[in-house]
């Protein structure tokens, strides 16, 4: 079984007062269960000059960090680039690499997503590798063939071990920020589709890579995900930044996870 994870993309917001009410209210609402731990980690991902921010008020407490991109290159002439042994030295856990914006608006390939992705776990972070469909692809009926393309150069360029250290988000691009999410049951059908690529890359322990639903989830929509047996959590974008919202996602993800 595949740990629980609750991630927030804060993408292009923020601001050091925002931020710091934003990680307070987690910190006094996220509240450990009986054994002092919980099964859902709660992770946010604020825009990179806010990760020093984050590092000082979350250490210690059970809320993970990680950013919302890296570079494939670990030092050099890349100019505006940040290496994961950067983000390392700021506490992040988690990055986020080939996000559909990051697609779409920077033209990143799924090559290039595998070469970040490769990149992060060399210098120890846990890549959140985003994939997903655009509406188009969807009703032509193209949606597993192109998620398999977009796995592909990862499943091709990491090992069996390196694979076990990744962690998927299923975005379908036409749920992103639209308020147009996609049913339990629809998720559900792609999760155990991804599930069984890892598996078919002879992944022995595909069972335990999360494989996290992202695309318009929200508080009212979490715990029909939850309910889902290859839904092992969530990416979201809007609603981490309403904290009784977030932390309702991450509640709704616990009650699944020790009912
Ligand atoms: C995202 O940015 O990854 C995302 C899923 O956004 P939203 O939750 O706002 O749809």
């Amino acid at each position: 079984m595949a740990r629980k994870l609750v991630i927030g993309n804060w993408k292009l917001n923020g601001s050091l007062a925002m931020n710091e009410a934003l990680l307070e209210g987690l910190l006094k609402g996220w509240i450990p269960g009986p054994t002092g731990n919980t099964s859902t980690e709660m992770v946010v991902c604020p825009p990179a000059i806010y990760v020093p921010q984050t590092e000082n008020l979350l250490s210690g407490s059970a809320i993970q960090w990680g950013a919302q991109d890296l570079s494939n290159e670990s030092q050099g002439a890349y100019t505006g680039e940040l290496s994961g042994s950067m983000l390392l030295e700021f506490g992040c856990r988690y990055v986020l690499v080939g996000h559909s914006e990051r697609r779409s608006r920077w033209a990143e390939t799924s090559s290039m997503v595998a070469a970040k992705a490769a990149s992060a776990l060399n210098q120890g972070l846990i890549p959140v590798i985003c994939i997903g469909e655009t509406l188009a692809e969807r009703e032509s009926g193209a949606t597993l063939s192109v998620l398999a393309d977009q796995l592909a150069p990862v499943l091709s360029m990491l090992t069996p071990q390196a694979l076990a250290g990744i962690v998927i988000a299923y975005e379908p691009l036409w749920a992103i920020g639209t308020g147009r999410n996609a049913d339990g049951k629809t998720a559900q059908e792609v999760h155990a589709f991804i599930r069984n690529q890892l598996a078919q890359a002879d992944l022995a322990c595909a069972a335990e890579v999360p494989l996290l639903h992202g695309g318009s989830v929200k508080a009212a929509n979490a715990a029909e995900y939850a309910a889902q047996s290859d839904i092992d959590g969530v990416l979201v974008g809007g609603a981490s930044l309403v904290i009784s919202e977030f932390l309702n996602i991450g509640r709704a993800f616990e009650s699944a996870a020790v009912s």
